[in-house]
């Protein structure tokens, strides 16, 4: 993708280089995002209200997960019941592109996945078993999010305000699938809980 250099269409501003995938981006000098596409681009939405919290979770700082590397370029802000968790955009030590869900202490690694099939939502019950690629997940969570914030860049266009209906399911290994839901389309990703603990700030100490 090759947006360098390109100006915000709403404020005229530079919009920052991206680096992966990105098909929004918020600009940095007002309050827009700013969808990319087929090499043009148009206001989206609102960035939102992003309340700064301390954590190791910073766009631009390069974390490590035992031997990985991530450096989060988006931060998307959801709020659900039982408050709000944020979900990082992130860049991994191979240059693929990663999913890791923040919610307090509780953190998941995931990575874009296809489900090849077609669901309903009404089989996604809590409990439910469902075969996905050949191997058994049950649902254990389903609840319904909105997204109230969007920083930097997103491999997918994310709306301040919308919707999303959302479920993990939990597979052998430990293996987690979350599957959202909104406009009446999934989108997937499989990964892995990761203990907090051994997540590394490269500027920790600094
Ligand atoms: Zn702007």
């Amino acid at each position: 993708m090759g947006f360098d250099g390109m100006n915000c269409p709403n404020c005229g501003g530079e919009l920052p280089a991206t680096v992966l995938h990105a098909k929004m981006v918020a600009c940095e000098y007002c309050e827009s995002t700013v969808l990319l596409e087929d090499d043009a681009l148009k206001t989206a939405g609102t960035k939102g209200v992003m309340a700064r919290e301390p954590s190791l979770f910073a766009l631009g700082r390069t974390l490590t997960y035992r031997r990985e590397t991530f450096l989060p370029v988006g931060q998307a802000r959801f709020s659900y019941a039982q408050g709000w968790w944020d979900e990082f955009w992130a860049v991994d030590g191979g240059g693929d592109g990663v999913w890791v869900s923040v919610d307090e202490g509780e953190i998941a690694v995931e990575r874009p996945y296809d489900i090849g099939i077609s669901l309903s939502p009404a089989r996604l019950s809590l409990g439910a078993n469902i075969a996905l690629n050949g191997e058994q997940f049950t649902v254990t969570e389903a609840d319904r999010a909105t997204c109230t914030a969007l920083r930097g860049e997103f491999p997918e266009a994310l709306f301040v305000g919308q919707t999303y209906d959302y479920w993990h399911l939990f597979g052998p290994l430990g293996r987690l699938v979350t599957l959202e839901y909104s406009d009446g389309e999934f989108a997937a990703s499989e990964g892995v809980w990761v203990d907090p603990y051994l997540i590394r700030s490269e500027n920790a100490g600094a």
